[in-house]
């Protein structure tokens, strides 16, 4: 995976740091992008010159969609229908709510193929991976999700937003690579990194943090932060 962006709710806009976003790869080849808010879309551009088919989506906060719906219809015209995969209630939110500008010219099954994905039910996204979703408590309806191999082992997960809560923490470590949304400080809707401090273990990670590389190097150098660009193999 690389990372695209690890900036909070506003960051894009004040401080002019990408949303939290990842890529996933197979041999350098992009093929699901987790997470696609404000600023991502043009990194995903300039990275890796067009987007993947794959886009989940975790939740319908404008840092982590907010650019959804220009590249659903720009990509439509590409004759590239995107496949948005999301937990299903999600999925509706953005249908309702986000594509909304889209609605008076076409449906939603129009603009893009939506994968909605239940509780308890998993999908797959390719290589002979599948994604399964787990809530997360959060301001806005959201969830994390475990990303398993064939074998059914969890090799990478993320909370997506989502204030620490032990049991989704704990289906979540269970995989090879964990990414926990943290923040410096106490927060109502996000976990902060006293309480994430005992699962960082040598494959925890903290995404969404909205720090810059000056700060995560100085004042947090000995967090696993992740930054723009950084790569992990899971
Ligand atoms: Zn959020």
């Amino acid at each position: 995976m690389v990372v695209i962006g690890s900036g909070a709710g506003a960051s894009y806009i004040y401080d002019g740091l990408t949303s939290s976003s990842f890529m996933l790869l197979k041999s350098g080849e992009p093929f699901c992008l987790i997470d696609l808010g404000l600023g991502v879309g043009r990194q995903v551009i300039e990275r890796f010159g067009q987007f993947p088919r794959n886009i989940v989506i975790t939740h319908n906060h404008s840092d982590h969609a907010g650019d959804l719906a220009v590249v659903l219809r720009v990509e439509l015209a590409k004759e590239c229908k995107s496949k948005v995969i999301a937990a299903t209630a999600v999925t509706e939110r953005l249908k309702q709510h986000r594509i909304a500008e889209h609605l008076e010219q076409m449906n939603a099954e129009a603009l893009a193929d939506w994968v909605a994905v239940d509780e308890n039910e998993k999908t797959d996204i390719g290589f002979g991976l599948t994604i399964q979703f787990y809530q997360g408590v959060h301001s806005e309806l959201s969830y994390g999700f475990v990303v398993r191999d064939e074998n059914g082992h969890a090799r990478l997960s993320y909370t997506g937003d989502s204030k620490f809560e032990t049991d989704l923490y704990q289906n979540l470590s269970e995989a090879d690579v964990f990414i926990m949304d943290a923040r410096p400080k106490a927060n109502p809707w996000h976990a902060n990194f006293i309480e994430v401090k005992e699962w960082l273990t040598p494959n925890g990670y903290i995404l969404g943090h909205g720090l810059t590389k000056e700060q995560a190097m100085t004042e947090y150098a000995s967090l696993p932060l992740l930054l723009s660009n950084q790569q992990i193999k899971f």
